[in-house]
């Protein structure tokens, strides 16, 4: 019913079945939108014409009045309503059917000239602005009607709408109507029904507004929805003192908590309440009470300048809680309403499902479930996956944040919140209490200063850059590739448009939006409610995949093993090698001339791996462990500032110039498909020897002391099936090597990554040999698009704002084209090896609409950052059910 009535028509007739008060209307379908973009205005309006002038007619004579007439009118409400609500896409005219003589008609029936002179004047300003096309373009242009309000309130020395008097409104009737004269060269239409077409024509319009298209691009709603139309008698809140309008919601949206509340006012119409011109008053008595004491209100004032509903109208309280209550139960989930008040007769004008916060979510769908509103499946389809990342991260004080100043947009690349002075140097993070590191952009060499800041800041990268996915690793607030910033090094500021920011400013971040806010911002802890755990629980009856983590360290791990990963489908091996200690046994190897030199260096190496991997091991005690063998080209690891290439060269004894050499000859134009992955392996043979010698005996230590550990060897950016088998050779060797020298042997598995499009092309051959697969969508991603992960922000914004791309294919996973070959993958390796195991290891694993894909593929886990392994374990979870 929503495809073809849009959300609120759909909602608005089921209340209409439900014996709600609503106001009699009809609705015009979204085919009719689509038809009229074929065929135009003329042959639209004669198509509709007779359905139309019959379904006003019947709510003629449900209200007793006539749609045009001068006596007694009808007057109407035009609204909007897509499948989807589309915020911001258009908005309603109210009060339609009026003119110079019905305004007289309408004073004369009700008696009530104020009124009238009101609606009417609301009239004009909507109706040029929606549908005259006299709403202004931008926030820099004045919106001519406000800007004649605004005089005439300087003139009489007033400052709300309620305190002009009937002539007041009677001048801002005609000064409107020459405004609109003047804009658009003709007169004001006093003939209802052309106003009543001209206002169905505005919103099929609206739908290919230049909003509206970006918005249905960026969501990925097709351009063949269309939006419906909603033509409603109106209903009054605007007709004194027993009169008005407001919104409320059936629970707490931002805790959850099962509290009826809202806003309302007296003597008011349409948008009124949340426009911010008058102070809205509370629904409940409750809530005045609490918000009187917010707003340092004493009782006596409270209630007599703003008493609640409850205590103003309580009949019509009493009738409205029982109408939230209905409707709840109805759509079986916390429900918006709009609601309006007419001469002590209560309407509701709309429900929906509530928007609210991460823990309002989590809280609503378990109380629902427990109130026997939802049973276990449907609670679970309530969440929101990505919407619990707030629940994981500091948050920002929710007042704090509405004061905030936000000076540029980045990309929000971890969520969360953080507060701090500004830092440019990674080994400078720790100079004040509370810092943001801000760089153009990371590298492994910022990991320790990354560490200690409590947010990341770059003006360069996308969502799986460096700092990002390092940040999303650490569950550290980061905003990236923010293009705005201007970073100066050297003069240790940045600059924004015109505005400087030095070292030791205060910035705030806020990683869930990629803002970035000028000074100090409050946070808060986020509470993980009893809820969050009873609902993942609930996951775990359903999900069939398994939710693994990507850790590099004992740490990451148990924050993991906390969050309920089933071990870890992927630990970097090159992370370890950047810790200060071990970044110089590392580079004496890259730079030995000698096979000898640098088994040399490795054999330094080696008891620092060992133990790495024992505290990982240890942490997954039980659990699987997926090891991948160096990945990272080597230029990664040599200093490339003169200052530390002349430290490394007094350190090794020879000469600076042999370090710039080893640092030139190291150099690639295009890393990301260079000398990395299984080709170090292949040529450097005594790195994967060492690292196999390190997980092995790690695995063999923790066995002495009664803790299993099942090493899964994984060999990445193959391409052909010698490659792997070159390196699982020497796995297996130096295993057997490790085994017979200990008399012991612990049980391992080696594998691939599936990375390289080449290897899902031979997925068959390869898994004759190997024992698991592991998608690496980053790579994979990268490879199949062409896109370098480290260069796209650079177009992919552009990408995105166009609609070229609906999502970031680094951020979404591109079913596709990537998808294809995950499946072909899949398919030919386990018609060579039928239960070949199969999971992924790319940024894609924690991301809702990926893991529901990586389900249906057939894939036997996902593994994503620490943080993230709530969101994956509920979208598994959810894929299962569906
Ligand atoms: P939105 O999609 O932005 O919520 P609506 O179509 O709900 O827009 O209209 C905005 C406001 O106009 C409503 O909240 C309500 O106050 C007022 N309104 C809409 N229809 C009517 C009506 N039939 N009678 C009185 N007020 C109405
Ligand atoms: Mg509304
Ligand atoms: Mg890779």
């Amino acid at each position: 019913m929503k495809n073809l009535l849009g959300g609120k028509g759909a909602n608005l007739a089921e209340m209409s079945s439900l014996s709600i008060p609503v106001p009699p209307g009809f609705t015009i379908t979204t085919e009719v939108c689509t038809t009229y973009n074929e065929i135009g205005r003329r042959a639209v309006i004669a198509l509709l014409k007779e359905d139309v002038e019959n379904a006003v007619a019947a709510i003629e004579g449900v209200m007793g009045t006539n749609f045009g007439d001068s006596e007694n009118p009808l007057l109407l409400s035009v609204r909007s309503g897509a499948r989807v609500s589309m915020p911001g896409m258009m908005d309603t005219v109210l009060n339609l059917g009026l003119n110079d003589e019905s305004v007289l008609g309408l004073v004369k029936r009700t008696k009530n000239e104020r009124f009238a002179w009101d609606s009417y004047r609301r009239f004009v300003q909507m109706y040029g602005s929606v549908v005259l096309g006299m709403k202004p373009e931008t926030k820099e242009d004045e919106d001519p009607f406000e800007e004649i309000i605004d005089r005439l309130k300087a003139k009489r020395h007033i400052t709300l709408d309620t305190q002009f008097a009937v002539q007041d409104l009677q001048d801002l009737v005609y000064d409107f109507k020459d405004a609109v004269k003047k804009s658009t060269g003709h007169d004001f239409p006093t003939d209802p029904w052309e106003q009543l077409w001209g206002s169905v024509v505005a919103v099929f319009n609206s739908w290919n507004g230049n909003r509206a298209i970006v918005y249905r691009k960026i969501n990925g709603y097709p351009s063949d929805w269309g939006t419906a139309v909603n033509v409603q008698a109106m209903v009054f809140g605007n007709m004194g003192e027993n009169s008005g309008t407001g919104v409320c919601f059936t629970r707490d949206a931002g805790t959850g908590v099962n509290e009826f509340n809202g806003e309302y006012l007296i003597d008011a119409q349409g948008e009124d309440v949340v426009a911010g011109v008058r102070t809205p008053q509370q629904i409940t008595k409750m809530g005045s009470e609490r918000w009187a004491k917010l707003a340092r209100i004493e009782e006596t004032e409270r209630f007599e300048a703003y008493p609640s509903l409850e205590e103003r109208m309580p009949k019509i309280y009493k009738e409205l809680y029982a109408y939230q209550e209905q409707l709840e139960k109805h759509y079986h989930d916390m429900q918006d309403m709009e609601f309006t008040i007419q001469n002590g007769k209560l309407w509701i004008l709309q429900t929906r499902n509530g928007k609210r916060t991460g823990a309002a979510m989590v809280k609503i769908a378990m109380d629902l479930l427990k109130e026997g509103e939802l049973n276990e499946k449907e609670a679970l389809l309530q969440i929101e996956p990505n919407k619990l990342d707030e629940l994981l991260h500091p948050i920002f004080d929710t007042k704090a944040l509405k004061r905030a100043n936000v000076i540029a947009q980045g990309l929000p690349a971890s969520p969360g919140a953080a507060t701090g002075k500004i830092v440019f140097f990674a080994d400078e993070a720790d100079k004040f209490k509370n810092t943001i590191l801000v760089r153009i952009e990371t590298s492994p060499e910022d990991l320790e200063g990354m560490h200690l800041a409590k947010g990341i800041l770059t003006a360069r990268g996308g969502m799986t850059s460096h700092a990002a996915v390092v940040a999303r690793g650490m569950g550290k607030c980061c905003v990236s590739g923010a293009g705005a910033l201007k970073i100066n090094y050297k003069k240790r500021m940045m600059t924004v448009g015109e505005q400087e920011y030095h070292e030791g400013d205060w910035i705030s971040l806020n990683g869930s939006k990629g803002h970035i806010i000028e000074g100090k911002v409050a946070t808060m802890e986020p509470s993980l409610s009893g809820e969050f755990g009873e609902l993942m629980e609930l996951s775990n009856k359903f999900t069939a995949m398994k939710v693994r983590t990507n850790a590099d360290n004992p740490k990451d791990a148990q924050i993991a093993r906390n969050f309920g990963a089933q071990g870890i489908g992927l630990t970097r091996t090159e992370h370890m090698f950047f810790e200060v200690d071990r970044i110089k046994a590392m580079r004496e190897m890259i730079l030995a001339d000698t096979v000898k030199g640098r088994k040399l260096a490795l054999e330094e190496l080696l008891p620092m791996q060992r133990s790495d991997f024992e505290g990982i091991f240890e942490a997954m005690n039980g659990y699987p462990v997926t090891v991948r063998l160096l990945d990272p080209p080597l230029h990664e690891f040599v200093p490339h500032q003169l200052a530390t290439q002349k430290e490394l060269a007094d350190d090794l004894h020879i000469s600076l110039a042999a370090v710039k050499n080893k640092v030139a000859e190291l150099q690639e134009f295009n890393p990301m498909l260079g000398h990395r992955g299984c080709r170090l392996g292949i040529t450097y043979p005594e790195i994967t020897e060492m690292q196999t010698r390190a997980i092995m005996e790690a695995a063999l230590n923790l066995k002495a002391k009664g803790i299993d550990t099942k090493p899964e060897i994984m060999v990445p950016l193959v391409g052909t099936v010698a490659e792997f088998e070159s390196q699982s050779k020497i796995i297996r060797e130096t295993a057997e090597v490790v085994f017979a020298e200990n008399e012991d042997k612990v049980e391992f598995t080696v594998g691939t990554m599936i990375e390289v499009p080449r290897a899902a092309l031979i997925a068959d051959a390869i898994a004759e040999k190997a024992d698991f697969f592991s998608f690496g969508t980053n790579d994979l991603t990268q490879m199949t698009f062409g896109y370098s992960r480290d260069d796209a922000g650079k177009f992919l914004s552009v990408y995105l704002a166009q609609g070229i791309l609906k999502n970031d294919p680094f951020e979404v996973l591109d079913k596709e084209g990537v998808g294809q070959l995950v499946n072909l993958a899949t398919k030919l390796g386990r018609s060579t090896k039928p239960n070949l195991k199969i999971g992924i290891c790319g940024e894609h694993g924690g991301e809702p609409s990926s893991v529901a894909f990586c389900h249906d593929s057939g894939m036997d886990y996902v593994s994503c950052s620490p943080y993230r392994v709530p969101i994956a374990r509920i979208a598994a979870a959810q894929a299962a059910i569906k």
